[in-house]
């Protein structure tokens, strides 16, 4: 550890909010898939901070775009127009089967709007009773509020109820539950098509057909939270349509922005209409640096990138599957795309994080057995067969 790693930490614990158990390094540059640290060792970057750096680190054209945009305007407010918000809804709405699309800073505030768009839409239909929420074991929606009333682990909840009262759990392994839980009195339906925080977790077919047969029954609507499984990161643009969901929000964060904060909600018509001017705001979302962010992020997807996303994550499953045969701890190999999860023991995930960060692959560890790969959606072959041999290697270590 070099000294600017002992002040940065000694500063960190003595004026940071101590909310975070950080690992002991520091990065200070990055480029592409790597990170570079204080040291300047170069690691391969499979969680790119959290599924957000999409394009990877330091990307040319998006950093040309970000310094000539500082240069121009980074922000009026959404008291005026600017000529890039309009721009980005326009082609967000595109890209799905949405009609609207509302923009706020991160995922966590495009569920709250999501939340209150719901409760705004029955709200508008006069039928004031429908104010209840309807979400999943192992889900997790953000650290907001509204957002931690939906999110399930009770680590996160506990300490600060009273939470939002009307949200009910379902156990994902029982779809056969769902029908009783959501009648007349539920807004909406909230789900992640893959659950992320909760362990890399894909919805079960079961489930989806219950969640389906539910909207259809009672008219309650579909929320889709894919802040993290959206944007391309598991191959379809949208998670949610490729199983079989329709629904009526969407949320989306994370990768869209590139690395800068962004957050959005996808509307329906339908839902769209019930909103009124003065219902919902904020005063950053959808600044200019903000949605130049994001364009640039479609532009690089949009034009070439998009077939080679979807044989990256191809490669990324079927070396993962392998990985799995040769490893007897693996217990499950989950995920689509770039967003991948390898079940094992809570000790093992906690070991082989810790062996492959030695070897220099960032990986993270989530729902508690799983480790997480999110790597940026620019990841080569060469860096995809790089990592699973380290994870390998990693593996093999703990294995005895
Ligand atoms: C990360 C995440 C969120 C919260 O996003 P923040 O930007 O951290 O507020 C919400 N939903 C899902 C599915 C996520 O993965």
């Amino acid at each position: 550890m070099t000294t600017s790693t002992m002040d940065v930490q000694a500063l960190d614990a003595r004026h940071v909010l101590q909310t975070y158990r950080r690992q002991p390094v520091i990065f200070e540059r990055g480029d592409g898939v790597r990170l570079f640290d204080a040291a300047g060792r170069g690691y391969l970057d499979f969680v790119s901070g959290i599924g957000v750096a999409s394009l990877g680190h330091a990307h040319p054209a998006l950093t040309r775009a970000l310094a000539a945009q500082a240069a121009t305007l980074l922000h009026t407010s959404n008291l005026y127009f600017h000529p890039l918000q309009s721009e980005l809804a326009a082609r967000l709405t595109s890209l799905t089967e949405l009609e609207r699309a509302f923009f706020c800073n991160s995922g966590t505030e495009a569920m709250e709007a999501c939340l209150k768009f719901a409760r705004r839409y029955w709200h508008t239909a006069g039928e004031m009773g429908r104010t209840r929420f309807v979400a999943f074991t192992h889900a997790f929606h953000g650290r907001t509020m509204g957002s931690l009333s939906i999110t399930w682990d009770e680590h996160y909840r506990a300490p600060f109820a009273p939470l939002i009262p009307g949200v009910s759990f379902v156990d994902t392994e029982a779809p056969e539950t769902l029908a009783s839980l959501v009648d007349d009195s539920t807004a909406a339906i909230v789900v992640e098509p893959i659950q992320g925080e909760g362990g890399v977790r894909p919805l079960s077919p079961a489930l989806v057909d219950a969640i389906s047969a539910a909207c259809r029954r009672t008219g309650t609507l579909l929320i889709a939270d894919e802040v993290q499984s959206g944007s391309w990161r598991t191959g379809p643009f949208l998670r949610s349509r490729t199983i079989g969901l329709s629904p009526d929000l969407v949320s989306l964060g994370k990768a869209l922005g590139a690395g800068v904060p962004v957050g959005a909600t996808l509307l329906s018509g339908k839902v769209a209409a019930a909103i009124a001017p003065g219902d919902h705001g904020t005063t950053y979302g959808g600044n200019l640096l903000s949605c130049r962010a994001a364009l640039v992020f479609l532009d690089m997807l949009e034009h070439g990138g998009l077939e080679r996303v979807r044989e990256a994550g191809q490669r990324l499953g079927t070396r993962l599957s392998a990985l799995a045969g040769r490893h007897e701890v693996i217990s499950d190999v989950r995920g689509a795309g770039l967003m991948r999860g390898i079940a094992m023991t809570d000790a093992a995930a906690i070991a082989v994080v810790a062996a492959a960060q030695e070897r220099r692959l960032l990986v993270n560890r989530t729902g508690g057995n799983v480790v997480r790969l999110l790597p940026p959606l620019s990841v080569s072959d060469e860096e995809i067969d790089e990592a699973v041999r380290i994870l390998d290697e990693a593996l093999a270590e703990r294995a005895d």
